[in-house]
């Protein structure tokens, strides 16, 4: 498999890969840096705009614009102005928590979870209806991360890193609700722990692999473990079907807390890598409101 490294970033946490089907452009942040870039592969530039504080992810606003997950609250972010504006914050009382991933539903909602700076279990997950209304969907969540609906919307995945597992949960698209929750993929210790995740047309899921120096697929219905592509970088943080015929995998990366010895070793370790990985993606949703 050729790994082409696409953008030599040297992000600190690279995060929150996703393609923008309508502009042909992918969307990824660098967490702590406050970074939301826009990647156009057409002329192969990275822009990177920084919004003043941490971003946890970054989707496409169906009117317009980015929809952000921001170090406190949902944000809409306008392209042309770079002006942020802060929609809900659901946990205006809880200052230690942040934003990390999350992304759109097949109905436009835009779930994200929220993680506690001690890494204590006092994350959430919440979903922002397409009238700006905030759920929070189920608690006790260490560090939330990656979210897919299948392609038939009957079930969601979700993974909070620290359990090593993908999460299925009973999906209904017309009220948004969740139900059901069981493990359906344990990852064993040595492939490291699950980060981000996206789904392929085939209804596999694609799982990025913090210190584990690879991206991975795996069968959710029997749990299995079917391919795995090796990155040369530790820490790999997420990964989203792009380009015209969305048969490419972007991948991001980060260089946060690496070694010395590892950073000479992975000189690329928070760029942003690309692989034909032989299987087409789906578009990813858009927020709707
Ligand atoms: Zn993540």
């Amino acid at each position: 498999m050729n790994v082409e490294l696409v953008i030599d970033a040297k992000a600190t946490l690279g995060e929150g890969a996703i393609w923008d089907a309508r502009r042909k452009r992918l969307y990824w942040v660098d967490i702590p840096e406050g970074e939301v870039h826009v990647y156009d592969p057409a002329d192969e530039t990275d822009q990177a705009i920084a919004i003043g504080q941490p971003v946890g992810t970054v989707v496409p606003r169906r009117s317009g614009g980015l929809m952000l997950a921001v170090e406190h609250g949902f944000a809409a972010l306008d392209l042309e102005t770079h002006k942020l504006a802060i929609l809900n914050d659901p946990e205006d009382n809880l200052p230690d928590n942040r934003f990390n991933d999350g992304k759109c539903d097949p109905a436009g909602r835009f779930w994200a979870g929220t993680m506690n700076a001690d890494r204590r279990p006092e994350g959430s997950l919440y979903c922002m209806d397409t009238d700006h209304s905030v759920r929070r969907m189920f608690g006790g969540t260490t560090c939330s991360n990656g979210i897919v609906w299948s392609l038939d919307q009957s079930s969601m995945y979700y993974i909070d890193t620290p359990t090593r597992q993908v999460d299925a949960f009973d999906y209904d698209v017309e009220s948004g609700e969740i139900a059901n929750r069981r493990v359906t993929i344990t990852v064993p210790e040595e492939m490291g722990k699950p980060d981000g995740m996206t789904i392929d047309a085939e209804g596999m899921l694609w799982i990025a692999m913090w210190e584990g120096s690879r991206v991975t697929r795996w069968d959710p219905c029997d749990g299995s473990l079917l391919q795995t592509i090796r990155i040369p970088a530790l820490r790999v943080t997420s990964c989203a079907f792009g380009g015209e015929n969305l048969d490419e995998l972007y991948i991001t990366t980060a260089r946060t807390r690496m070694t010395a010895t590892q950073l000479a070793e992975q000189p690329h370790a928070g760029g942003v890598f690309r692989v034909h990985p032989g299987v087409r993606g789906v578009e990813a949703f858009e927020f709707v409101g």
